[in-house]
């Protein structure tokens, strides 16, 4: 067992350090949107940046030079994941999405015009994809999903509803999941389609999150006709694909670097303040909190590592995912309630406040950090799937 990076792999690390340091723009900086915070401003600069790395072959480094990739090793790829989390650089949740969970889905079970048209254009940074999934009585539960695709023609057309649909607003496709046989049996039924967001039929209503800002939404189909090509993969297996989809979903390399920073940034802060006249650094109870979030979040960075070697030899993962991502989200979770605790009551003054510290992260991460054990399936789910796939225990 080898634990370092090679020198190619560190020499790599700089390059993207270095280009990173000269094209992050000074207008991100000054927004500093966190997780679930992003602005139609803050959006248009993700999606500059986006084409960016798109042009350098940094967006989508690992797909086959045929659609618009470098073929990277996993390993750059994860450090690219690496540096791209820690800088802050202007990449949205969406970016992530369509990046690594949705195009990855197309190029196993598209058709080669599909992989043509939308993962070349994922590559360039030019599309985003939001996920239709979740529904109001399918979340969980989601082979119960009811929206309905029925084949007319050469269309389907489309009806139901969908819910949480995260930056849906934005996005210029759908990745769809809908029932095309009502009557199989429910996880046999679903079908995967990718939607055009700007199809007459589609209505979408905001919902505005725990931060006060609008990045979910309701989404509504009335009689929403698509081609018949848009269908991905097989007519009635959308679920196994669904389900593989997922498991990149819950992969979440880049959370570990993001929180690294963050403690980072926890310790400078007690080093730097002193309260009752001694150092923060100096509180036994400050010490012992900080270093227990450094042991956290290095075992996490581990299980990232592990999910980037398993993709490294071919393997698909799945339960050890889903490990990665219940185990990363309480990390999170723990660094923001700890920094509260290390901030004290400045910790809960908003940016606006001349007294707010560290721009007001920790505060905000309290917040998003809950959000990060439900989406893409919460942390009971994902146990539940650990407890099946990972150590062989009955469903039920
Ligand atoms: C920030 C964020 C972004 C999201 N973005 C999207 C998106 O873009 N597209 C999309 O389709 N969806 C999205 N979702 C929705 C997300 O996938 C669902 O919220 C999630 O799957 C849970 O479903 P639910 O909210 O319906 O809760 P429910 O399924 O109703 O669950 C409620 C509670 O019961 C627990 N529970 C349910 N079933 C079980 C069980 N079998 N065993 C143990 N506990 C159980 C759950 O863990 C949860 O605590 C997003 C959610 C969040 C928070």
């Amino acid at each position: 067992m080898d634990f370092k990076f090679t020198e190619d792999e560190e020499v790599f690390r700089l390059e993207v350090r270095q280009w990173l340091k000269q094209e992050i723009p000074q207008k991100w900086i000054e927004l500093d949107p966190g997780i679930w915070e992003e602005t139609e401003e803050s959006w248009t600069l993700a999606r500059e940046f986006q084409r960016k790395l798109g042009q350098k072959g940094w967006l989508a480094p690992s797909y086959p030079k045929e659609y618009g990739g470098l073929e990277l090793s996993h390993m750059k790829r994860l450090i690219l994941a690496e540096e791209l989390a820690y800088s802050r650089a202007p990449l949205s949740i969406e970016v992530e999405v369509t990046v690594n969970w949705v195009a990855p889905s197309i190029i196993l079970f598209g058709t080669e015009k599909q992989k043509k048209d939308y993962v070349s254009s994922v590559a360039k940074g030019d599309i985003i994809l939001c996920l239709g999934y979740s529904e109001p009585n399918a979340g969980s539960d989601l082979a119960s999903l009811q929206t309905r695709a029925v084949e007319v023609g050469d269309e389907y057309v489309i009806n139901g509803q969908k819910t949480w649909c995260s930056y849906g607003h934005l996005a210029d496709y759908c990745w769809l999941a809908a029932r095309t046989d009502p009557d199989a049996s429910k996880h046999e039924g679903i079908s995967i389609f990718i939607v055009d967001m700007k199809t007459p039929g589609i209505t979408i209503r905001p919902l505005i999150n725990i931060l006060n800002r609008h990045s979910f939404n309701e989404v509504f189909f009335d009689d929403v006709r698509i081609p018949k090509e848009s269908l991905v993969g097989q007519k009635n297996k959308g679920w196994y694909q669904l389900v593989i989809a997922l498991d990149f979903e819950r992969s979440s390399i880049g959370y570990a670097a993001a929180n690294q920073r963050l403690i980072e940034e926890l310790i400078k802060y007690a080093k730097e303040t002193t309260r009752s006249g001694e150092p923060l650094a100096n509180d036994p109870l400050i010490r012992n909190e900080l270093a227990q979030l450094a042991v956290e979040n290095e075992v996490a960075r581990m299980m990232a590592y592990r999910i980037a070697w398993m993709f490294s030899k071919g393997l698909h993962p799945s339960y050890e995912s889903s490990m990665s991502m219940v185990f990363i989200s309480e990390v999170m979770r723990h660094t923001a309630n700890a920094g509260m605790r290390i901030l004290g009551h400045y910790g809960e003054l908003d940016r606006d406040s001349k007294w707010a510290v560290m721009n007001a992260r920790i505060m905000r991460m309290c917040l998003s950090s809950l959000s990060i054990g439900v989406g893409g399936g919460s942390n009971e789910i994902q146990r539940n799937i650990i407890a099946m796939r990972g150590l062989g225990l009955p469903r039920k």
